[in-house]
């Protein structure tokens, strides 16, 4: 077989066992980022590896969130993020229903091919899963529907194998075992942007892109000099903030994760500087989260 590998994103309202069923695929496999959940464009929550594939599972902040839903440029955002994925997991439950309209219609302007897990199932009988599993498969049409039950492991493996029929044949897109030099910056910026979608409101988070300058690793320090980019003046003075406040602690707060992670004393420099309308120049290299 070739190798695949590819962007799982997964979706799907709180509580419906997103998290338990990551974990039941990722089992002993997890990789890199265990420990930390990040806050952008794709959130990696972690990545399968195997001798022939790699399969990246992140996910898309905001969907079918009622918060977002009000407003368009954040869907129009969402709806970018799912497409550089090349599959989706929308994982639901017994209490969800294809009935819904609104969820419906979004669900099917996904262009990547969907995967339907109806979670939970230990907690029906037969008939009512059955139900809900052909409900799915009318009104949404996705690649597949599959109950599950994330807590006993049971269709977890079907779970992921439906999501290998659906991934393109590629490279792997990180080192399947060694944290390298690379994924270490990519980690850094992304533990840089959380800061910001934590921090900042309306567009700044999604006007903001993070470039490692300068990762240079010293016997007991690592120096890190990153770049913030925004896409206007008016941008960057609400990032910097009063007196550069807002900007420290960014920095500050970034500075201590980053130290948990490297298990190392880091000096973390930030700039930040206005590159115009960068979004429209790098969806390509957007999708990897690396700006440079
Ligand atoms: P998330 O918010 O979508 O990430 O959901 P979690 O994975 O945190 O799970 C929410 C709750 O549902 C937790 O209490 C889980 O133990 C529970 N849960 C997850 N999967 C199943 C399942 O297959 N069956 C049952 N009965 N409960 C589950
Ligand atoms: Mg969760």
């Amino acid at each position: 077989m070739a190798h695949k590998a590819g962007f799982v994103s997964i979706i799907g309202k709180p509580n419906v066992g997103k998290s338990t069923l990551m974990n039941r695929i990722l089992g002993q496999h997890l990789s890199i980022v265990s420990a930390k959940a990040q806050t952008t464009r794709h959130r990696i929550k972690g990545i399968l590896n195997a001798e022939d594939y790699q399969i990246v599972f992140s996910d898309t902040p905001g969907l079918l969130d009622p918060h977002y839903l009000l407003h368009q440029k954040m869907m129009d955002f969402v709806d970018a993020a799912l497409e550089d994925a090349d599959a989706v997991l929308f994982i639901t439950d017994l209490a969800e229903q294809y009935m819904n309209e609104a969820l419906v219609a979004r669900l099917k302007k996904i262009k990547v091919p969907v995967v339907v897990v109806i979670n939970k199932v230990d907690q029906s009988g037969i008939d009512e899963i059955n139900k809900l599993v052909h409900g799915w498969k009318k009104h949404l049409q996705p690649h597949a529907v599959i109950p599950a039950s994330a807590i006993n492991d049971f269709n977890t493996t079907v779970v992921r194998d439906t999501l290998l029929e659906v991934l393109p044949e590629s490279p792997a897109f990180f080192p399947k075992d060694d944290v390298s030099d690379a994924s270490l910056r990519f980690f850094t910026a992304e533990f840089i942007r959380e800061k910001i979608f934590m921090h900042y409101r309306d567009e700044i988070p999604y006007a903001s892109t993070v470039d490692i300058e300068a990762f240079k690793e010293g016997e007991q320090q690592v120096h890190i000099s990153a770049v913030i980019y925004v896409e206007r003046d008016s941008q960057k003075g609400i990032l910097i903030g009063k007196k550069g406040s807002s900007i420290k602690r960014v920095g500050t707060e970034a500075r201590h994760d980053i130290e948990s992670f490297l298990g190392k004393k880091v000096f973390l420099e930030l700039f930040v500087k206005v590159e115009k309308d960068w979004r429209k120049h790098e969806n390509k290299l957007r999708r990897f989260g690396y700006s440079s």
